[in-house]
Parts: structure tokens; sequence; C-alpha cells
């Protein structure tokens, strides 16, 4: 895939419940225009699994679904903000959840002489998450997403795009904490659909369709936010 250049750095956030397709659509952002993704879900999952303060903190709340507090989530994002990759611009996933977050990330950014460019609402019908979530799976090589229903690598057992015969699901992608984790979206992060909106930094896209589709709706956001 071509990548485009940015001429400055640029920041966007994607908003939608788990399951929208966030990881998916950033991963392609990532890949064509050369932009870095922040997922505080993957920075915590990492933290657990090296057992950080913040990750043992942190475990039994995602494992329930339930919201990390914001000073640690917090905290994990600014030290990622540091680290020099970052300089080209950002897509982040999962992050905000909360408004507390949302003024965090305006600071931590104005801190480093950067700004949100624009939140992109990924809108998704609710139902369709639980399924979605409960049958997925990632390649433990290079991260490729598939399902056991929607998304089967071509040869059983194989990843399409690195040939590795390893996969893994998370631990909290299971039907009974995919709602939890829905109706934490839902009181707590929803409400920044409109933060967003009254800043004019809003941009909607229906995600139920074609993967590509989707990609080329973000597509021409970010090259429309660049220009501007
Ligand atoms: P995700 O990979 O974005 O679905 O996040 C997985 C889990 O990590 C969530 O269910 C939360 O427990 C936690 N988490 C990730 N990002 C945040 C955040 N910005 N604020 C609070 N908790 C978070």
């Amino acid at each position: 895939m071509t990548t485009q250049t940015m001429t400055r750095p640029v920041n966007l956030i994607l908003l939608g419940p788990p399951g929208a397709g966030k990881g998916t659509q950033a991963r392609m952002l990532e890949d064509t225009f050369g932009l870095v993704q922040l997922s505080t879900g993957d920075l915590l999952r990492d933290a657990v699994a090296k057992g950080t303060a913040a990750g043992t903190a942190a475990k039994a709340v995602m494992e329930k679904g339930d919201l990390v507090s914001d000073e640690i989530v917090i905290a994990i994002l600014s030290d990622r903000l540091d680290q020099p990759d970052v300089t080209k611009g950002t897509i982040l996933d999962g992050f905000p959840r909360t408004e507390a977050q949302a003024a965090a990330l305006d600071e931590l950014l104005a801190d480093r002489g950067q700004k949100i460019d624009a939140a992109i609402s990924l809108d998704v019908d609710d139902e369709a998450m639980v399924a979605r979530v409960s049958g997925r799976y990632t390649c433990s090589t290079c991260g490729e997403g598939y399902h056991d229903e929607f998304k089967q690598p071509a040869t059983v057992g194989v990843c399409d795009k690195c040939q590795s015969n390893e996969f893994k699901r998370r631990a909290d992608d299971n039907a009974d904490t995919v709602r939890t984790r829905l109706s934490a979206y839902h009181a707590q992060t929803a409400p920044l659909i409109s933060y967003y909106d009254n800043r004019g930094a809003l941009s909607r896209v229906h995600a139920m369709g074609d993967i590509g589709d989707i990609a080329a709706s973000l597509g021409a956001i970010v090259t429309e936010v660049t220009a501007a």
C-alpha cells in the first residue's frame, strides 16, 4: 500500500464501541498515512503481561470489562507520547474514554506543540458487536485480525499476512464482558461524541459495511483535515 506523506503531525481519535473496527481501521490508516496507532488497550495488555504496577492494578478491572482509572491510563499514554516515533502524528484507538481523559489529552498534546485534528465516530449497531467481538482472534506475530465466523484465514491455521501458525484471543472478548464494555462505552465514552462535535472536530462514519469502504471514508476525512 502507498504511504501518503503528511506535511505536519496529524492526531486523530477513533471513537466507537468494542467491535466497531477501531483497531482494524487504525492499522489501515497507519499503512496509508504513516501515522502511529496508539491503543491504550494494547498498552495496558502489555503492562499486564510485563507485571508492572500499572498492569497489576488494571488486570482485574479489564477482565470485568470496566474502565481502568483515568490516572493509570493517562500516565501510560503520556509515556507513549514521549517516544520518538509518534512525532509524525497518531491515531488514538480507545483513548480518550472519559471527559477527564479528553481534557488531559488536550494538555498532553499542547505540551508537545500539537492538537487533535479530528475525532471520528464509527457508528455501528450494538447487537452486532457482541457477535463480532466474541468470535475474534489475531495473529500473535503480525496482529492481523480474524473471526471464527466472518473472516477465517485462507488456509486454516496459517496467517494470510505473515504465515505464522500462532494466534491469540483476548481474555475479555467473551459475550458477558462485551456487554459490560458496551455499557461502559455508552455511559462514559459516548458523551465524547458531543464533546468533539461542540468543538467542530467531529466526523461520523457508518461502520457496518465493507471494511475497504469504511477505510476509504476515513481516508477522505484524514486527507481533508490534513489540507485544512
Ligand atoms: P480495548 O483494547 O480498547 O478494547 O480496551 C480493553 C480494556 O482496557 C477496556 O475494556 C478497559 O478495561 C481498558 N482500557 C483501554 N483503554 C482505556 C481507557 N482509555 N480508559 C480506561 N480503560 C481503558
